[in-house]
């Protein structure tokens, strides 16, 4: 086993230094220790903190969206949040703080998976949250190690860049399913082709329309999305 050699001071050190990292103290060293540990490596692994975190951090980003960004439609609120909230993002953050180094798992560092960067970042804020039992608190932790990386993302529009692929995590996330892609018609002269694909996931269907295959399913996605968007919106 991998962590044969990580003594339990190691482990004290290696807290100390989160809380350095992100400027709390817990008063219950405990509840670090579980936002830390994999289910490879304890039965007190972060699964519960991870779905508190989760919807912390949903809060969290929505509310730095509104204050940010008050100008944005609510589609497009929508939009950005659904990236920030991605396990693609969330494992970013846990990267850009560095907290993979103080992820326990039985397997070796490099396996660390996306999803386990994710979940972690999610558990570290259920931890700080369950144990200030103070939401303000956490929002200005999350600020101070968040805020201007989010804004920066945002800002540089990577949340526009791939429908496919948000629209595939929001419904694998939501239903564990993905969309179906489907070419209804090609049209036009050889060189001047025009694609007309469908997407559909749960019975919501849109045509995408674009010069090669994968702008007219990327059209298709952000149709599906936006209607998704709506949807969700305009209540059940
Ligand atoms: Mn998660």
């Amino acid at each position: 086993m991998v962590l044969g050699g990580q003594t339990l001071a190691l482990c004290l050190k290696n807290f100390s230094k989160i809380e350095q990292l992100i400027g709390y103290t817990f008063k219950d060293k405990s509840l670090l220790e579980r936002a830390f540990s994999h289910k490879s490596y304890s039965s007190q692994s972060y699964e519960v903190l991870e779905f508190l975190g989760d919807c912390v951090i949903n809060l969290l980003m929505v509310e730095l969206l509104i204050d940010k960004f008050p100008a944005k439609s609510e589609s497009e609120l929508a939009l950005i949040k659904s990236f920030l909230i991605s396990s693609e993002f969330l494992a970013e953050l846990a990267e850009y703080l560095e907290l993979d180094n103080f992820i326990l798992v039985k397997q070796k560092k490099e396996e660390i998976s996306q999803s386990v960067l994710a979940d972690v970042f999610e558990a570290l804020f259920g931890a700080i949250y369950t144990d200030s039992k103070d939401i303000k608190t956490v929002k200005e932790i999350f600020k101070n190690l968040c805020e201007t990386k989010i804004i920066s993302v945002i800002e540089e529009e990577r949340y526009k860049k791939d429908y496919k692929t948000l629209l595939q995590e929001f419904s694998q996330q939501k239903w564990r399913e993905r969309p179906i892609y489907r070419v209804v018609s090609v049209e036009g002269p050889e060189h001047e082709k025009t694609f007309f694909i469908e997407c559909s996931i749960k019975g919501i269907r849109a045509i995408g329309i674009g010069s090669s295959k994968k702008r007219a399913q990327q059209d298709a996605a952000m149709k599906v999305f936006e209607a998704i968007q709506k949807d969700i919106q305009g209540g059940d």
